[in-house]
């Protein structure tokens, strides 16, 4: 997984973690050669969708699988499952000190904002997510106190409780002054776009937090699993692909212009069809039939919403041409870094970055400065 030796030609650290269940990795296709990381690079490197998670919420989850009252078709919830019995993994998860730093600094990240795992508290039991919100909510708001430095936070919420998770991101925006706020995507095959939840949008936007919509495994999806690749492969990428068309189409941003949306890996693949959204949203503007549903007319080309409500963040792609080609249609304020530690972790990733052609300013945009200004990070 860390496939570069380390500056002193050591191989401890990191490998150790993914023995267990990574090992069998080795560079393929397009991934970076092995390189260097620039111990003074003259950017800070924020990551901006580094997971986490705390041993309640585990069992929570785990537990609700358990005594059958689940509902069987939530695969996000049994993904849940799947990842709790990976010890490995589960220590990376779970720390959020030393272990978590040492692999920050081995990689040169100096900073990750900490984003609850997929599947987070919307899995769990109705009623005890947003208790397990405000558990991870304060865990989160330690780690950023006990390390100023090295530490930023997003809020987790059950959207299943729109009043619980309103007033726990009043709270967590206020009183604990974290950075936005995270959902893994969809709820048992809901969506933000629905407007039982509009609430939700108002508050994010009243209390000025992005929100980082981050994937998980589709609602009842077979179909993806029996293919082998319900995970980043497709289903991920795919959920939050309707969850963003579906924000835009229903008209939430003309609702709430001020709200702003944080989607992952290269926007999941959505920039590369800007030109054709516009196009189409043109030509069945006023003709329903042509599109299904009964959504209301936007006031602006899909475009607009990318370069008005959407950033997106590189985790998983740290590849040159898919982040200039964002950088260029997007604008350069628009990409942010990210890793995606503990799934998706590269020394030699972090180094194609430092050996990216690109002038210096948009540089320390992509990996620092972008991050700041939309996770109003500070310090
Ligand atoms: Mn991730």
């Amino acid at each position: 997984m860390v496939s570069g030796k380390l500056e002193d030609g050591s191989e401890k650290g990191l490998k150790g973690h993914f023995k267990e269940d990574f090992s069998h990795r080795t560079r393929i296709g397009l991934a970076p050669r092995a390189g260097h990381v620039d111990r003074d690079a003259p950017y800070k490197r924020i990551a901006t969708e580094e997971a986490w998670t705390f041993p309640d919420l585990v069992k929570a989850q785990v537990d609700y699988i358990e005594s059958g009252d689940a509902p069987a078709n939530d695969d996000s919830l049994r993904m849940g499952g799947m990842f709790a019995h990976m010890p490995s993994l589960q220590e990376m998860l779970q720390d959020l000190g030393d272990l978590r730093i040492a692999h920050m600094d081995e990689l040169g990240i100096d900073r990750q904002l900490l984003l609850l795992t997929a599947p987070g508290v919307q899995v769990v039991r109705p009623g005890d997510g947003t208790p397990l919100a405000r558990q991870a909510n304060d865990i989160a708001a330690e780690a950023c106190r006990n390390h100023p430095d090295r530490f930023s936070a997003c809020a987790a919420f059950d959207p299943r409780d729109v009043a619980g998770s309103v007033k726990e991101i009043e709270r967590a925006m206020g009183e604990l002054k974290l950075n936005g706020a995270v959902l893994n995507s969809h709820f048992q095959g809901h969506y933000l776009d629905e407007q039982d939840y509009w609430p939700i949008l108002e508050a994010l936007e009243a209390m000025d937090a992005a929100l980082y919509i981050h994937p998980t495994a589709p609602f009842n999806a077979p179909h993806y699993e029996d293919r082998g690749f319900f995970g980043a492969l497709a289903g991920f990428p795919h959920d939050v692909w309707l969850h963003t068309m579906g924000l835009i189409f229903s008209g939430a941003f003309d609702r709430f212009p001020k709200l702003r949306l944080v989607i992952g890996h290269m926007g999941e693949c959505l920039p590369l069809h800007l030109y054709r959204f516009d196009w189409m949203q043109g030509n069945a503007d006023g003709r329903t039939h042509l599109r299904g549903g009964t959504q209301p007319k936007l006031k602006h080309p899909v475009s607009y919403y990318f370069k008005n409500n959407i950033w997106i963040t590189t985790s998983g792609v740290g590849w040159e041409p898919a982040i200039k080609f964002c950088q260029e249609v997007l604008g350069r304020d628009r990409v942010l870094y990210a890793m995606d530690y503990p799934y998706q972790q590269s020394y030699d990733e972090v180094a194609a970055y430092d050996r990216m052609d690109m002038d210096a300013k948009t540089k320390k945009m992509l990996m620092e400065d972008n991050a700041r200004a939309v996770f109003r990070i500070n310090s």
